[in-house]
């Protein structure tokens, strides 16, 4: 016996639009994840689907069955293309389009021509494959946030699994012709597990909205915004508390005569000058894994190293002032070329801190600067004074 299949069939299509405008308005807050978008669309079309599809349970045509397919059809495959925007960032439009196109070629045909059973069919396994294709999707995604994206891929998955159930019900049923909207035990479990799922992942994608612009927001405040490199806060917040062994180098970089390019050619120009620096930086050091690339405030840059010794991280430092020497920068018709000082500090044997070892790589810029500028000076060993000191402290 059918509980009132036409009531709940509404109820799924009134919910759906409630969904809809739900996260729509979320999108509109602040239009940065368009995946939100791409998922109201889908349920635009979903929800117009339903509607058409409850009209016709209750008078049966073959133009409503059509009409119903199209949208529904147009419906999962948006759901479907939301899902692989989310995990790569493609634009889901073109996607959609064609996925929607090959499922109507598919399928009306047959609903058209009065197989009307067939096309029912062909409709459930088009929904059961959109639809778990969209829970695989968010399974592979679930990194980022395991929870959510989790419960979204379980939630797919089942409805999946009721759209296949009424496939395999009209099949084994040899349901070619119908006539009128399927009904049977599969049809209502299927009403009964979307009304479920589509509350639970319409909940779980607003989760995942809210986790994103976490994540964005602490990425954000971590990143020195001109050069994308990590800012002074990142920096101490990450490496403040380490104590470095006699491999780790802390690499000091600041910019030569950087005020008068300054005032010479602006400060959108040492702005440019900076981005450069930034840029050699992150050449120079990435490839030898450093542990941290920082934009310590002004022209001052930090660079740990792990794993090398003294003569290696000198090397760097080199390798990466002189690269930026042979740089002609040009700015509109002028060109300059600037150049940078660094200072380099070891940890020690028995361990020291973070601060004790920038702030002798600050020393050893410091005597670069006053040994003429465009140099790399390293710091002196500890004297065994400067170890207890520290030792005892720490
Ligand atoms: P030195 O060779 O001794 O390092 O001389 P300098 O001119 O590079 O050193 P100083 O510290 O006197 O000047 C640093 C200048 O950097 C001063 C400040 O106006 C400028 N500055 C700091 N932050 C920024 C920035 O974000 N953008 C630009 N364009 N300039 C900045
Ligand atoms: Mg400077
Ligand atoms: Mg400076």
């Amino acid at each position: 016996m059918m509980l009132d299949y036409h009531s709940l069939l509404l109820a799924l299509g009134v919910s759906a639009a409630c969904l809809m405008v739900t996260l729509f308005g979320t999108w509109f807050s602040r239009r940065t994840d368009s995946f939100l978008l791409t998922l109201v669309v889908a349920l635009g079309l979903t929800v117009s689907g339903i509607f058409i599809y409850s009209s016709y349970t209750l008078e049966a045509g073959l133009v409503g069955a059509s009409f119903a397919y199209v949208f529904l059809m147009a419906g999962f495959s948006t759901i479907y293309s939301a899902s692989v925007q989310f995990r790569t960032g493609i634009r889901p439009w073109r996607l959609a389009a064609v996925l929607s196109v090959v499922n109507m070629a598919l399928g009306l045909p047959l609903m058209a021509s009065g197989l009307d059973g067939l096309g029912f069919i062909a409709m459930n396994l088009a929904a059961a494959l959109l639809l778990t294709g969209t829970a695989r999707q968010y399974w592979l995604a679930r990194p980022e946030a395991p929870g959510p994206l989790g419960g979204m891929a379980a939630l797919y998955t089942i409805s999946g699994f009721s759209f296949a159930l009424c496939a395999a019900v009209l099949i084994s049923n040899r349901q070619w012709v119908l006539g009128h909207a399927p009904d049977n035990w599969a049809e209502t479990l299927n009403i009964g597990v979307c009304i479920a799922g589509m509350t639970g992942i319409g909940a779980l994608s607003l989760a995942l909205h809210q986790w994103r612009m976490a994540a964005h927001h602490r990425r954000d405040a971590m990143t020195d915004a001109l050069t994308g490199l990590l800012n002074r806060r990142a920096l101490f917040e990450q490496h403040g508390h380490r104590i470095l062994g006699s491999s780790t180098a802390v690499i000091v970089f600041d910019i030569d005569r950087f005020k008068s390019i300054n005032d010479q050619h602006g400060h959108a120009s040492g702005d440019l000058v900076l981005k450069i620096f930034a840029e050699d930086l992150v050449k120079g050091a990435g490839a030898k894994r450093p542990h941290a690339i920082a934009r310590l405030g002004g022209e001052e840059f930090v660079v740990i190293l792990d794993n090398v010794l003294s003569g290696r991280a000198e090397r760097i430092a080199n390798d990466i002032s002189r690269s930026f020497a042979a740089r002609e920068i040009r700015i509109g018709e002028a060109s300059l070329r600037c150049t940078v000082s660094a200072g380099i500090a070891m940890g020690a044997a028995g361990g020291q801190s973070f601060e004790t070892v920038l702030s002798l790589a600050d020393n050893a810029l410091y005597e670069a600067k006053r040994a003429g500028r465009d140099r790399v000076e390293v710091a002196g060993y500890l004297r065994p004074v400067d170890l207890n000191d520290t030792r005892t402290s720490a």
